[in-house]
């Protein structure tokens, strides 16, 4: 099946009668005919449920449609898109070790690896994610255990270098993980350029229509976790808390990753989606392919719409021919990037603020990537603790409005914009 078709049909296949839709299994608890039964499932010796904070039959119903948009072995959903990440770099990393992270990356997530996850003993050195090949690998260390970055970055806009990245972090025997929120798996398939695990905020455009909060985590099933024992042994040893079970020679390389990650911290730290979030979260991934190319076309027209108007400083998109992440771009996701444009106004912080205050139909949200087209200027939002000089630094202007474009006609955002920019 091609992209568009697995966003309608992966993942549930329903037998003779059944329902179309994926069923909403809204039930804690499942009933089983013997102790004995239940037990082989406690044993992770059969395959079925038991309780809803580790798995639930409507949450795998949508990760098995993740897993095969992104070309993947198994998946699991989380309850944002905060626990995905944290999940998929703790499920490998714990106090003593250390992580190698483009510094390119969504706040929140820079957040939880640079003042959460240290306080838990876990060590991060951020690169510039356009740097040399040997400032890479002078990065590592021998207590590394995975790379991480982003995409497209979040608000940044940075398109990442796939092939420097998973060759470094192969060649130091170690995963790269991608974080795929702002490209999608419509536009962008992270396994065929070398990533090892994928996650989502599902947040943005899998759901794509402000409705509901999740995250997942993808394993390609490539990396041979028993070919780098010593790195790994929360994957290559006996785990204590389930009778001693080695994951990666019961599940292979296929499997171990995600099961570990659902019969530990699953367990331990109940991060599970509602079944009913994910069931609205694929009634969203069934238009994904459809949206996406509304969302590539419309911002295009924007991005372009806004490079030539005389009040717009600067633009950056990657689907621009000036842009520096153009060519790039094009490799990687040949159908285009994303929604979401950043740019400038002339006249700075009061300006922004004076243009955002006339829009009508774009509106201001701390949100992106969704049908509705909104805006934010982090300078006077969320990050307006911060001077001017700390803004820049940060690599966002005081000028920089962050616009994500939606799906209505592009006509009406343009006006829409167009009207505002008057008044500046
Ligand atoms: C929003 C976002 C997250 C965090 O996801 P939540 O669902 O808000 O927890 C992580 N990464 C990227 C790239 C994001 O845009």
């Amino acid at each position: 099946m091609r992209q568009e078709t697995k966003c309608i049909q992966a993942g549930y296949e329903p037998k003779n009668g059944e329902s179309r839709m994926i069923p909403i299994v809204q039930s804690t608890t499942f009933k089983y005919d013997s102790s004995a039964d239940m037990g082989k499932l406690f044993d992770l010796e059969a395959s079925g449920y038991f309780y809803t904070r580790l798995q639930n039959p409507t949450n795998d119903y949508v990760a098995a449609k993740l897993t095969a948009l992104e070309g993947g072995t198994a998946g699991m959903m989380t309850s944002s898109g905060q626990a995905a990440n944290f999940f998929a770099v703790f499920n490998l990393a714990t106090a003593g070790d250390h992580v190698v992270a483009s510094s390119a990356l969504y706040g929140g997530t820079f957040n939880l690896f640079n003042v959460t996850m240290r306080k838990m003993g876990i060590d991060f050195t951020f690169v510039t994610p356009e740097c040399s090949e040997e400032e890479l690998n002078a990065a590592f260390k021998d207590n590394t255990k995975l790379v991480f970055g982003e995409t497209i970055s979040n608000p940044s806009l940075e398109v990442f270098d796939f092939e420097k990245f998973s060759k470094a972090a192969h060649a130091h025997e170690v995963p790269l993980i991608v974080d795929n929120t702002f490209a999608t798996p419509v536009n962008c398939r992270p396994f065929e350029w070398g990533a090892d695990i994928v996650t989502h905020s599902t947040t943005k455009y899998l759901d794509g229509h402000d409705a509901t909060v999740g995250g997942c985590i993808i394993d390609s099933g490539k990396f041979d976790w028993m070919a780098h024992q010593d790195k790994f042994p929360g994957l290559t040893t006996p785990d204590e808390s389930y009778h001693g079970i080695v994951y990666a020679e019961r599940f292979g390389k296929e499997g171990a990753y995600i099961t570990k990650a659902t019969a530990q911290l699953m367990r331990d730290l109940g991060s599970i989606p509602s079944p009913m979030n994910c069931y609205m979260l694929n009634l969203g991934i069934e238009s994904l392919a459809l949206r996406m190319k509304q969302h590539v076309s419309n911002a295009q027209k924007v991005a372009e719409f806004l490079e030539k108007n005389e009040k717009v400083a600067w633009v950056n998109y990657p689907g621009l021919p000036g842009n520096k992440y153009y060519d790039r771009a094009k490799k990687y996701m040949p159908n285009g990037t994303c929604g979401v444009i950043a740019f400038g106004v002339k006249g700075g912080r009061a300006a922004a603020e004076k243009f955002m205050g006339e829009l009508k139909i774009a509106m201001i949200a701390t949100h992106v990537a969704d049908a509705h087209t909104c805006v934010l200027h982090p300078a006077s939002s969320t990050h307006r603790q911060l001077t001017d000089e700390e803004l820049e630094a940060a690599g966002v202007g005081a000028d920089l409005i962050r616009l994500s474009v939606g799906i209505e006609d592009v006509n009406d955002i343009i006006e829409d914009i167009e009207n505002a920019l008057k008044v500046i």
